[in-house]
């Protein structure tokens, strides 16, 4: 099919995902065919940065020979075999590496190491299941009453029913309220939209004892917190302040519940470290893992927890403390070799070490965008970004949603050569791990380019 012929086709037949699908018959769209590095090349030959990483998931660009060559050689072995009643090499090689750099509990914290590792093949699910655990754990230690669930105001962690229910994103989640279960929710440290001040101090003094609030008062009911720590991250790239995720540790041992971190979109370096977690030396009861998981290669996710955790499910078989979870394609092995390769690539290239002059290039080149009139936060959390646009600077008025600001920008950045995606008014900017300084500036100077012409 040539290019007029894929775009017919795909308009005919295809429902994209999170899309305007009346506004996709009229809109261009690139048809990717190829990779090469940090670029994606369209079926005319144009490329483009990969600015947003293949939403959030890409690390170490495209057609990387490592991966390539780990996928290839499991596929002379065998594609896929379950995991329910047998294993295989690739998964158990992978669970050992990822229990061996899972954040590690300090001296003296009473954190638990986390040692076991369930897979799932996306980040929805690696949260699904870490909610039925956090559930059905106080069940079985009988604690009955430990059923709710507190979530974070602005949270994100999937689309699937139960991830949904622990969202806070009114805009996707709204319409399905009346299918979700209850949860109990405190509000984010949104320092930028915090009603009674943007003091980062107060803000996350009041954030926090809402949270030792609603805490306190349900302790008896409440089995988990679940948070995507440091940076929440479809939210807009709302950050929290230093100090933050300790205190939540803190105070779900106080008051005996679970902290859950959804570290989907943090994990796999995109903070400056391995894991979010480790900013703070925090460590979660539970802890999800998919999108940098397999390098951005295929669909792969992992929930880890405690030994304490895991012990509540053992029992004689009659007594069905089973965790009844698992679906078809369960720890694929070729998933699971191309998660190897990266956990490899880390390792060898010093990855996290190199990324940090990038993360310092990125914070101080981001300065000069506060120059433009429609800009008015940046934040940042190493390579993950958020640039909140606002019609007026002085009293922070949003653009009107028909306006589609963001869209208008990355539209712009296309056209420069650069893959972006906005969330609402925000503009993010989330490039691979591996992107180089070079790249890195080019990607900078297109996004502040199209914010200009975009917003002028
Ligand atoms: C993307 C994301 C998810 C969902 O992952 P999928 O693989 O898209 O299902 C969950 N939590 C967070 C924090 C995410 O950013």
């Amino acid at each position: 099919m040539n290019k007029a012929q894929l775009v017919s086709s795909d308009r005919k037949h295809i429902w994209h995902p999170f899309t305007q699908m009346r506004d996709w018959q009229e809109e261009e769209f690139p048809v990717i065919e190829k990779g090469a590095g940090c670029y994606l090349i369209d079926v005319d030959g144009r490329r483009y940065l990969d600015g947003v990483s293949s939403l959030w998931c890409n690390v170490f660009g495209h057609r990387v020979p490592a991966i390539d060559k780990a996928v290839k050689r499991q596929l002379g072995k065998i594609a896929h075999t379950t995991f329910l009643g047998l294993s295989h090499p690739a998964a158990i090689e992978l669970s050992e590496k990822l229990i061996a750099i899972a954040p590690k509990p300090s001296p003296g914290s009473g954190d638990r190491p986390l040692t076991r590792v369930f897979y799932s093949d996306s980040g929805s699910e690696s949260v699904e299941i870490a909610l039925k655990m956090a559930y059905q754990y106080w069940q079985q230690r009988g604690q009955p009453k430990k059923k709710k669930f507190v979530k974070l105001t602005n949270a994100y962690h999937g689309d699937t029913i139960g991830s949904v229910s622990v969202g806070g994103i009114d805009l996707f989640h709204q319409i399905y309220r009346p299918l979700l279960f209850e949860t109990l929710e405190v509000p984010s440290p949104y320092r930028y939209r915090w009603p009674a001040s943007d003091d980062a101090e107060q803000v996350k003094q009041e954030s926090l004892e809402m949270m030792e609030k609603v805490l306190r008062e349900n302790a008896e009911e409440v089995a988990a917190l679940v948070m995507e720590p440091l940076m929440q991250g479809a939210a807009g790239m709302i950050d929290q302040p230093a100090g933050y995720i300790s205190r939540a540790r803190e105070l779900t041992r106080k008051y005996n519940t679970l902290l859950i971190f959804d570290e989907v979109a943090t994990g796999f370096g995109r903070t400056g470290k391995l894991f979010a977690a480790e900013h703070e030396g925090v460590i979660p009861d539970i802890m999800t893992v998919a999108k940098g998981l397999t390098g951005g290669y295929l669909p792969l996710a992992a929930t880890l927890t405690t030994e304490r955790v895991y012990e509540a499910f053992l029992g004689q078989y009659e007594d069905f403390k089973t965790f009844f979870h698992g679906h078809t394609y369960t720890a694929n092995p070729l998933a699971c070799a191309a998660a190897l390769a990266t956990l490899e690539l880390f390792k060898k290239d010093r990855t996290i070490e190199k990324l940090q002059p990038k993360i310092a290039l990125l914070r101080k080149r981001l300065q000069d965008f506060y120059k433009l009139d429609a800009v008015g936060d940046i934040r940042q959390a190493g390579t993950m970004i958020g640039i909140e646009l606002v019609r007026d600077k002085r009293t922070r008025a949003e653009f009107a949603p028909k306006e589609k600001i963001g869209v208008r920008v990355i539209e712009l950045a296309r056209k420069k050569g650069a893959i972006l995606r906005p969330l609402g008014p925000v503009i993010v900017l989330m490039p691979p791990l591996a992107m180089t300084e070079k790249e890195l500036n080019r990607l900078l100077d297109i996004a502040y380019e199209s914010i200009k012409e975009g917003t002028e």
